[in-house]
């Protein structure tokens, strides 16, 4: 499982030589372990070292279960650095070998579908759910006193334990009351101890409510959806839910953003749109978050005496007159940059509005 000190790992990564990042996708629907193999042969074939090719076709060749429905792999022979994360949820193929990891389709998943909670509630109990990228890492569960509705006037079967009137609307609803207030503070200490960044709530409508009203402010404002559950869905169930609410939720906070954004960019205000800008940004460590459109790559140079990035191309660095050469994909420096800076990253699908400024944009710090 990649979880984000991976990706600090992977982020720190400082070689001279440079490191093989391959993605494969090994969906059971899409074929089997010949097919996916035939398509990682053709993948190595021009893009790694011998060495590193080596690794790759070793591994996967005696190591490597096919359990996942896709592979993050980063090899540097030269270093004897090798890490493997199988994932449950599925990439595009892609291979590169750069100085630094190309880290863009893991840092899309972490973005959205890293460290969700699932709350599924009723008036009595409550389940909980961790799902970190496709995989279910923990459940708890939590169940208060049980909630009797008596018909007003008919046999009470129910005790007056605490001295309210049993069966009455009043004791009922202190009831809920008091289970929506034990199920809220045990979800908070989940949240806490699970580093949640997402929270989905299901239920019924009206106990769904109660429960977003009872939440601390900080928590309310990470629910990205809520949907109808029963409380004895199977994880299953639950996990498709989140992935489809989730998925749903990202896309229109992805739309909102970058409506944002380009606004803000437009006036001039602590944002900005199109590479040049959004790479000057990057290396003054103005960028706060970054939003780069899926697949989005464009070269660059780099000064080899002061390290200066441009994408105009040169013979001579404009600033010290020193030699300089090509890099690949600009926009892949500039995220990992971001990222070193401790600024976010959004991977956002394709969209018109922000491909017309360039696939690239970043709100600032200052
Ligand atoms: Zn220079």
């Amino acid at each position: 499982m990649f979880t984000q000190s991976d990706l600090r790992e992977l982020l720190e990564i400082n070689y001279t030589e440079p490191v093989l990042s391959l993605y494969l996708n090994t969906e059971p629907s899409k074929g089997n372990a010949d097919v996916y193999k035939l398509r990682l042969r053709n993948l190595l074939k021009n893009a790694s070292t011998a060495e590193d090719k080596t690794a790759v076709e070793t591994y996967f060749n005696h190591e490597y279960s096919w359990a996942g429905r896709s592979v993050a792999l980063f090899s540097c022979a030269a270093r004897g650095f090798f890490r493997v994360f199988p994932l449950a949820l599925p990439v595009r193929d892609s291979i590169t070998l750069s100085e630094q990891p190309n880290l863009h389709p893991l840092v899309n998943l972490l973005e959205n579908y890293g460290g969700y909670a699932v709350i599924l509630i009723d008036k009595q109990g409550t389940r909980l759910f961790h799902f970190h990228l496709g995989e279910l890492l923990e459940q708890e569960g939590w169940i208060g006193e049980p909630i009797k509705h008596t018909k007003r006037g008919g046999a009470s079967s129910m005790r007056g334990r605490r001295g309210g009137s049993a069966g009455s609307t009043d004791y009922v609803s202190e009831m809920v009351e008091r289970n929506i207030r034990d199920i809220t503070h045990f979800a908070a200490d989940f949240f806490e101890k699970k580093h949640i960044r997402r929270i989905l709530l299901g239920g019924a409508e009206e106990n769904i409510a109660l429960l977003r009203t009872a939440l601390p402010k900080a928590w309310q404002s990470l629910v990205v959806g809520t949907f109808p559950m029963s409380m004895t869905a199977s994880h299953a169930e639950v996990l498709e839910h989140a992935l489809e609410v989730g998925t749903r939720a990202e896309r229109e906070r992805e739309s909102r953003l970058i409506e944002e954004l380009i606004t803000k960019s437009a006036k001039g205000e602590a944002a900005v749109t199109g590479l040049e800008g959004t790479l000057n940004a990057a290396v003054d460590g103005r960028v706060q978050t970054l939003f780069s459109v899926e697949d989005y790559e464009s070269s660059g140079y780099q000064c080899q005496s002061c390290s200066k990035l441009f994408l105009k191309e040169s013979k001579l660095c404009p600033v010290c007159g020193g030699k300089v050469e090509a890099i690949p994909n600009m926009v892949q420096v500039v995220i990992n940059r971001v990222l070193l800076q401790k600024g976010n990253i959004e991977i956002v699908q394709p969209t018109p509005m922000l491909e017309k400024e360039g696939s690239i944009g970043a709100f600032l710090r200052y």
